[in-house]
């Protein structure tokens, strides 16, 4: 979820309601209409729904009768099972809106972020099927911490977005080539985290041209099963890996999970360092960046070698874990 949630979550704990089945919302539907205070003391709805065909009905009617009746929600989670598309709810004034995560389609997404001016952090899953996002048509120009895929980055993301993450999404099309058709270079972004594949030479490169300014940048490999872990990674071409992390003149962390290794054998702690002298430069060192973490052959939590490159005092030190434990790699699990 886009990181906005959590600053939120602290502040209105106790006024988020998480609705799970149908039962719950008809009844959460049922007791707001009774006591309507109920519904307008919400400030955080989670509504996370499976249902059949049957019910779609059901859902159509008390959906938009439960946002009608919690006119304070900041935050709204909208997962529906399978993917619901409605435009039943577009139109109802949520004024306080700032953060939506949905997994509905962008088609119907689009009528109902057009209307929301104090949104602020936008979440959201799969397209649907069309041939262009259907966000690209809506001004959402005040939101400015996004996640959605990479497919519809050009189409979602503007210039003033200052928080990024990015799925793949798209198995034949590689997260670089979604990258250059970006139409403007965000100049605002400054924290990435975006999905990469193993054979996505460009990545870093794409990253640079598009998005100069970034500070914290996470790398998160996308491979299939079948990729084997020696195969090659982007950063084993290590002069174009360098020359790209040089063109990003802010960044300050840069960390990477990958199935696959740095390219050095296992253990060998003085390869690393000369793999990591190289990224951050030895004759012209990196202006800002001071800390490295790569998660290599990351197929599970507890397992893989995590290895930590940091600067204090003007000097880079090393440290290698082997089975890292979740908290260290809780920041890309
Ligand atoms: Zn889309």
């Amino acid at each position: 979820m886009v990181s906005t949630r959590s600053k939120y979550r602290r502040d209105i704990e106790d006024d988020m309601r998480r609705i799970s089945t149908l039962e719950n919302l008809i009844s959460f539907v049922e007791i707001a209409m009774y006591k309507p205070e109920y519904g307008v003391a919400m400030t955080h709805l989670d509504v996370a729904l499976s249902v059949s065909s049957a019910q779609r009905d059901t859902l159509q009617r008390y959906l938009p009768a439960c946002l009608a009746l919690t006119p304070n929600l900041a935050i709204l989670e909208l997962t529906i099972t399978p993917p619901f598309t409605s435009f039943s709810f577009a139109r109802i004034p949520l004024p306080y809106l700032e953060v939506v995560k949905s997994n509905l389609t962008h088609r119907s997404l689009a009528p109902f972020v057009s209307v929301r001016p104090r949104l602020q952090a936008l979440d959201i899953a799969a397209c649907g099927r069309t041939r262009k996002c259907p966000l690209s048509t809506v001004y959402v120009q005040q939101v400015t911490d996004i996640r959605c895929p990479l497919a519809c980055v050009a189409g979602v993301v503007h210039d003033g977005v200052e928080r990024l993450q990015l799925d793949h999404s798209r198995f034949a099309t590689l997260p670089s080539t979604f990258l250059s058709k970006l139409p403007v270079v965000l100049g605002t972004v400054y924290v990435l985290t975006v999905d990469f594949t193993p054979d996505d030479d460009s990545i870093l490169r794409a990253i640079a041209a598009h998005m100069p300014h970034i500070r914290d940048l996470k790398l998160i490999e996308y491979a299939s099963s079948l990729v084997h872990k020696h195969a090659a990674r982007p950063w084993h071409n290590h002069a174009g890996w360098s020359s790209a992390l040089q063109r990003l003149t802010q960044l300050e962390q840069l960390v990477i999970r990958t199935s696959g290794s740095l390219g050095t054998v296992a253990g060998d702690h003085g390869a690393k360092r000369d793999v990591f002298c190289r990224w951050v430069g030895l004759a012209h060192p990196h202006p800002t960046l001071r800390y490295i973490m790569v998660w290599q052959h990351a197929r599970s939590v507890h397992r893989g070698v995590l290895s930590e490159w940091s600067r204090a005092d003007g000097s880079w030190k090393g440290k290698w874990t082997v089975t890292p434990d979740a908290d260290q790699v809780s920041m890309l699990s």
